[in-house]
């Protein structure tokens, strides 16, 4: 292995902020003196990195919840990122854009429909934005098992990125990437974040005048094996999280000359450099809670304070979910449809690339009398906050009295309400029942509480 290079991914994300409702951002007081968070870290990190030119030189991925704001918000910026992928994608015949899974869903705890669901909206949303197909895919939280690596091969991704403590094998080909063997046969390559080098940046920001002696003493040793070295965190730790980032994301864009490295993109290098050895990954995991994804089931000592409220309303999502789909399920084959297909397909109408009579028209419905038409709508529509309603951010937190939660729940109330336009069949009782299980340590409100005031 000769020469070393040298790849910052940044994760640039914001969760759900608007009023499920009204589509609107409330006044967020905390994000004075901007309106909201996301208007706030535009100032301090996405717009400083877009106009640097850093968007470039850097592997990036970015959700929906903050690519269609940022759109809407500064489109300046939003063109900024959008021109840079692309201008990598002209320059090297692959870009740096990594795509993501639409709702920020932690994929193993998805069922396996869903999983395509996510994945082929993803794709679809990526192709939409840069006009081109993804090569790699970044998953919600690193959550991974191989079933949604699976999921990732048979739609087309060539790669994804995980945590060191996510995997099992040796690691002397530094980030890789490496080879995952799939059970069925297909394979995938992963590259190996370092863990050590990323958290550098992310808990103990250096001063950018130093940037130099942080190189040294954390860069230029790593970079004598040779290979590739992986920063990848959350893009929102230059500039948002801490102030000096942007400095030292500039810092470490120009400085690979002086400290043996050459900057490269995730997709260019593993063209450059396809994956020879193998590696295991340990399924179940996640970057953000090492105890085999309970954040997100039933609560683990990462939050702190009672989080039985998170089985609860996990369950209670569970229970609706499944209702939901039967609905669904019920109406789609009375006109022998290809339910699920169906339904992944439909994110060519919420990405406004067709209109919907165009789409029942392609799928052979075009003949619908205009009840069965509105039925049919109002069913994929309620997919589509059936799918909100599991967003990660959901169950990050300590807390069910938040907004995150109280998301999750105005979602299910707007699928559970389109069902009952469509079909009469009124899921709420059923789902308030189990909400009521889910207790707030904090404020003593419960699930079904959150879910009344909702109502209102
Ligand atoms: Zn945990």
């Amino acid at each position: 292995m000769s020469g070393c290079h040298l790849c910052v991914h940044g994760h640039f994300y914001q969760p759900p902020r608007a009023d499920p409702f009204t589509g609107i951002i409330p006044r967020e007081l905390d994000a004075a003196p901007y309106a909201n968070w996301n208007e706030r870290i535009t100032a301090e990190c996405y717009a400083p990195i877009a106009e640097a030119g850093y968007f470039e030189h850097i592997s990036f991925n970015m959700g929906g919840t903050l690519a269609r704001w940022l759109e809407g918000y500064d489109a300046r910026v939003y063109g900024r990122i959008v021109e840079s992928e692309r201008a990598c994608y002209a320059a090297h015949g692959v870009g740096n854009g990594v795509a993501q899974p639409v709702h920020h869903t932690i994929l193993p705890l998805a069922r396996r429909r869903d999983k395509i669901c996510q994945v082929r909206w993803g794709i679809a949303s990526f192709e939409h934005r840069f006009g081109h197909a993804p090569e790699g895919m970044w998953l919600p939280e690193m959550a991974v098992d191989m079933e949604t690596l699976e999921v990732l091969a048979s739609e087309g991704i060539r790669f994804t990125i995980l945590s060191d403590e996510q995997v099992r094998g040796n690691l002397d080909a530094g980030a890789g990437p490496y080879r995952v063997r799939l059970p069925s046969g297909a394979d995938m390559a992963v590259f190996v974040r370092d863990r050590h080098l990323s958290n550098a940046l992310s808990f103990t920001m250096p001063d950018p005048a130093f940037i130099d002696d942080w190189l040294r003493g954390q860069v230029d040793w790593r970079c004598r094996r040779g290979g590739l070295v992986l920063i990848a965190t959350d893009g929102e730790t230059f500039g948002h999280h801490h102030r000096q980032g942007i400095g030292v994301l500039g810092g470490i864009l120009r400085s690979g000359a002086a400290h043996g490295y050459a900057l490269t993109t995730l997709g260019r290098y593993m063209r450059e450099h396809p994956p020879e050895m193998e590696l295991e990954v340990v399924g179940d995991t996640a970057w953000s809670c090492a105890h085999r994804l309970s954040r997100w089931v039933v609560g683990c000592g990462c939050t702190s304070g009672d989080s039985r409220w998170k089985g609860a309303l996990r369950r209670a999502l569970d229970n609706l979910a499944s209702n939901l789909d039967d609905a669904y399920e019920d109406e789609t084959k009375k006109f022998g449809l290809d339910t699920w297909r169906l339904r992944d397909d439909y994110i060519a109408v919420l990405l406004g690339r067709m209109d919907q009579d165009a789409f029942l028209a392609e799928k052979g419905l075009a003949h619908l009398s205009s009840n069965e038409r509105q039925r049919l709508l109002q069913l994929l529509e309620a997919q589509l906050f059936r799918q909100r309603m599991y967003t990660s951010c959901t169950f990050f937190f300590e807390d069910l009295d938040r907004y995150e939660p109280r998301y999750a729940i105005a979602s299910a109330i707007r699928a559970l309400a389109l069902t009952l336009y469509a079909t009469g069949v009124d899921l709420s009782a059923g789902f308030r029942r189990d909400l009521r299980v889910a207790v707030s340590e904090r404020s003593g409100q419960t699930g079904a509480s959150l879910f009344d005031a909702l109502i209102k």
